[in-house]
């Protein structure tokens, strides 16, 4: 009777354990490592029921089904822990190594002693559980979560490999009677029960928190040009500075708002209002660099704060921004229609914040669209002293409103 009950004591738990995570997947789909862990306690689960009631010793395929299993347990909970990392485990290798440890196992079941045989039998999920712990400690910028999981991967790899070397000494032989009758098989199954418990808390804690950096990532990105919202881009631009504040590297910014953009909406509509906004809001990204921040920090205003770049460069950078925009279409607008936008830059002065950096680079956006709109103003100067506007510096929404007019 005891034994009966001791043979579902982990089944039971792998297999609440095993819903909850596939609840947990149903609510966050493109979370695959969820599914995987999932699996991997529905293949535990599995696997110590076949243990328990379908194993005999003398029956080589029985021990080939469960080494199944157990293997694919491995292989699941493993791909699970380090996707979640970012980081890269190989399933063939895994394959692979499982193979070679099954092999040698059957060929250890020659012999009735199963010394051999336990010690084959660990060999393949404690070096997966070794390659896991390696891969998971490789990654940059882990938490005390990440580090728990780490731990607990290197734990039971740990175990894997001492258990065999434990029972030797324990027993001299080991036959199949002697093992389920000897404290080592509960003992196996307490540890293996704690263990899956110990991760899959700390693995819920992981899911959430990855829940929470989802949810905060959503509410930071602006959803229309893809670009940081007003809050999250002063965040992280103040941020920036006072991590700046020892260094002498230049640090320059550029506000630009969109020239006229009230008679887009009145002209063309609320909808191509919004598609112009994208568009512009995408060109900056697809012209910053992946080390520049970029926000919308109004309706159709935009600032960029760009790193190792000085007044002039930055300038040159407007410029181009300010060139490609007047050359880019917007649907419902018109094949031959442009839009055009005014620029203001500034340059950082060391140990200064954000306020002051923007409201300089937010005078010289006036003073660009006091000076006549479609060009860009370095601080402190009322034009545009660096570039030449051209004749044709209007843009099309001023020609048609004065047309109009
Ligand atoms: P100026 O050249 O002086 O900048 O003139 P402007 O008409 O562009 O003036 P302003 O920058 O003050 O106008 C901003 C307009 O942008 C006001 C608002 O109707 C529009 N707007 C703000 N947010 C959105 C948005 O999300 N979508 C659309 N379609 N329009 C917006
Ligand atoms: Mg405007
Ligand atoms: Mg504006």
């Amino acid at each position: 009777m005891f034994e009966a009950v001791l043979g579902l004591f982990v089944p039971a738990i792998a297999l609440v354990l095993a819903v909850t995570f596939a609840l947990l997947w149903r609510r966050m789909p493109d979370r695959t490592y969820v599914a995987s862990i999932a699996a991997g306690f529905a293949m535990l689960a599995s696997g110590f029921v076949w243990f328990h009631y379908f194993v005999s010793m003398n029956n080589l395929a029985s021990i080939l089904v469960m080494h199944v299993l157990f293997s694919a347990t491995a292989i699941f909970l493993c791909w699970g822990l380090v996707k979640r990392a970012n980081r890269h485990f190989s399933i063939p290798t895994a394959i692979f190594v499982e193979i070679v440890a099954g092999v040698m196992m059957a060929a250890a079941l020659v012999s009735d002693d199963l010394r051999a045989w336990l010690f084959t039998v660990n060999l393949g999920h404690g070096l997966l559980f070794a390659l896991t712990t390696q891969e998971l400690s490789r990654s940059k910028d882990r938490g005390i979560i990440d580090n728990s999981l780490m731990f607990l991967a290197g734990l039971l790899s740990a175990i894997f490999f001492i258990r065999p070397v434990f029972t030797l000494f324990v027993q001299e032989t080991l036959t199949e009677q002697a093992y389920r009758e000897s404290g080592l098989y509960p003992l196996l199954l307490i540890t293996v029960g704690v263990w899956a418990l110990a991760i899959s808390m700390t693995l819920l804690i992981a899911v959430l928190q990855d829940q929470i950096e989802d949810l905060k990532k959503d509410a930071e990105i602006d959803p229309l040009t893809g670009l940081r919202m007003r809050g999250a881009f002063e965040a992280d631009a103040k941020d920036l500075l006072i991590e700046r504040m020892d260094d002498h590297r230049a640090i320059s910014m550029i506000v630009a708002d969109i020239d006229h953009f009230k008679q887009v909406n009145d002209i063309w509509g609320h909808q191509t209002g919004d598609v112009a906004i994208s568009n512009f809001g995408r060109l900056i990204n697809d012209m910053v660099r992946d080390n520049d921040l970029c926000g919308r920090v109004g309706g159709e205003e935009f600032c960029i704060l760009v790193s190792d770049c000085d007044g002039p460069q930055a300038t040159r950078l407007a410029e181009r921004l300010r060139l490609a925009l007047a050359t880019l279409m917007h649907d419902g607008m018109g094949p031959d229609l442009r839009l055009t936008a005014s620029f203001g830059v500034s340059s950082w002065r060391t140990g200064e914040g954000y306020g002051a950096m923007f409201a300089r680079a937010d005078a010289a956006l006036y003073a660009a669209k006091q000076g006549g709109r479609n060009t860009v103003v370095f601080e402190g100067e009322t034009r545009n002293e660096h570039m030449a506007v051209t004749a044709e510096g209007k843009s099309d929404v001023e020609r048609r409103s004065a047309a109009a007019g």
